[in-house]
C-alpha cells in the first residue's frame, strides 16, 4: 500500500511512470561505470562529490542492494528536440529535484532510509557557473542538499535494463515515436527504500 502511494506520488510530481522492483534486480555492471573516466570520459570525472572518483561505484552499490529491500524507478520522456537543446539541463534538473522530493515523501511514509540516485552530474546541472564543488573544495555542505543528487552512472547501473525490469516503456532517442509520431527521448530516476527501516 505504501509502495502505491510512493509511485503515486511520483506520478503526481510529473513522471512519465514509475514502479517498484526488489534492489536485488537493480543491474550494475563494472564496465558502466569505467566510462565515466575513460572511452569517452565524461567532462564531469572528479569535479563534484557525487561523482566518481568520490562515489562508492559499483562495489559499493552492490552493498547497498543487500541493505536496501527495493528500488523505486521513475522516468520522463520529453521530445528529443528537447533532449538535444539548450533545455537539456532543465530536464535533469527535474529528474534530480523529483528524485529528492521522492527521497523525502518516502521518509515521510517510514521508509527513513531512502536514498535518491539521478542521471547527469550535479556540477554540470546546479554548479556551472561555480568554480568548484563546495563539498569537494571546502569540505562543507553541498549548495543544493534538497535537490542534487548521484548520478546513476557512476555507479555502474545499466540504466536501460532498469527500465526494462521495472516495466517502464522507455523511448530511445533517434527512433521514430509511436505511429511515426514526434521523437522522443527517456530518462530514469532511482530511489532505494527499506521497508525494515
Ligand atoms: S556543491 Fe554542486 S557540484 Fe558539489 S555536490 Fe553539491 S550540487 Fe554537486
Amino acid at each position: 500500500m505504501l509502495f502505491e502511494e510512493l509511485t503515486a506520488s511520483a506520478k503526481s510530481l510529473g513522471a512519465s511512470d514509475a514502479a517498484i522492483i526488489a534492489a536485488s534486480e537493480i543491474p550494475v555492471e563494472d564496465h558502466l561505470a569505467d566510462f565515466c573516466r575513460k572511452n569517452p570520459g565524461c567532462e564531469n570525472y572528479r569535479l563534484s562529490m557525487s561523482c566518481p572518483p568520490h562515489v562508492s561505484g559499483p562495489a559499493g552499490f552492490r552493498k547497498l542492494q543487500r541493505e536496501f529491500s527495493h528500488g523505486l524507478v521513475f522516468s520522463f520522456t520529453v521530445p528529443e528536440e528537447v533532449l538535444l537543446s539548450e533545455r537539456r539541463p532543465e530536464i535533469f534538473q527535474k529528474l534530480h529535484e523529483t528524485g529528492a522530493q521522492i527521497e523525502a515523501l518516502a521518509k515521510g511514509l517510514g521508509f527513513s532510509d531512502a536514498r535518491a540516485f539521478a542521471g547527469g552530474s550535479c556540477r554540470r546541472i546546479f554548479c556551472p557557473d561555480q568554480k568548484d564543488c563546495r563539498v569537494l573544495k571546502k569540505g562543507e555542505r553541498c549548495r543544493y542538499p534538497d535537490s542534487a543528487r548521484p548520478s546513476m552512472s557512476g555507479f555502474g547501473i545499466d540504466v536501460s535494463a532498469l527500465m526494462k525490469r521495472a516495466g517502464i516503456s522507455m523511448e530511445w532517442m533517434g527512433q521514430p515515436g509511436e505511429d511515426n509520431g514526434m521523437k522522443m527521448g527517456t530518462v530514469c530516476g532511482l530511489v532505494l527504500i527499506c521497508s525494515d527501516s
